[in-house]
């Protein structure tokens, strides 16, 4: 399991969030951090993942989470509503390589049920695959 912490640029304290990944991940996506409590500094998101994106560590500061502008929701079993939340995670090692990381979570009611196997690329790779997508589209008429 992932887990995730604030960590001060300054005083280089950690805090852990005390939350599920998703509402951490869903919160830094519409606000950022609020300032370290001791020295009043900026403070990043970071995680820490059960995976290995390449040597070393297996903590990554957490760039950007994004979601899509209009999220899909339909009726699930039991008539219940399900919203659908994929996220595009960009995290950064500490020497400064950056994975594009898209967890995804069905939520139902106040239930997030989280996707496994989410795919992490390296940017590039993913900038690759996008820049494929983009020259497959029609041209704009
Ligand atoms: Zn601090």
């Amino acid at each position: 399991m992932a887990a995730q912490f604030f960590y001060c640029i300054q005083c280089h304290k950690k805090y852990p969030t005390h939350q599920k990944l998703f509402d951490t991940l869903y919160n830094f996506s519409k606000t950022a951090p609020e300032a370290c409590p001791a020295c009043g500094a900026t403070r990043d998101l970071h995680v820490s993942l059960d995976f290995q994106l390449g040597a070393g560590d297996s903590d990554y500061k957490v760039v950007s989470a994004l979601l899509p502008d209009k999220l899909e929701s339909w009726l699930g079993e039991e008539e219940e509503e399900v919203t659908f939340y994929p996220f595009l995670v960009v995290l950064e090692t500490s020497g400064g390589k950056q994975f594009c990381w898209m967890p995804y979570w069905h939520v139902t009611g106040r239930e997030a049920r989280y996707g496994q196997h989410a795919v992490c690329l390296e940017q590039r790779q993913f900038e690759s695959l996008m820049a494929q997508v983009q020259e497959k589209l029609p041209e704009p008429a």
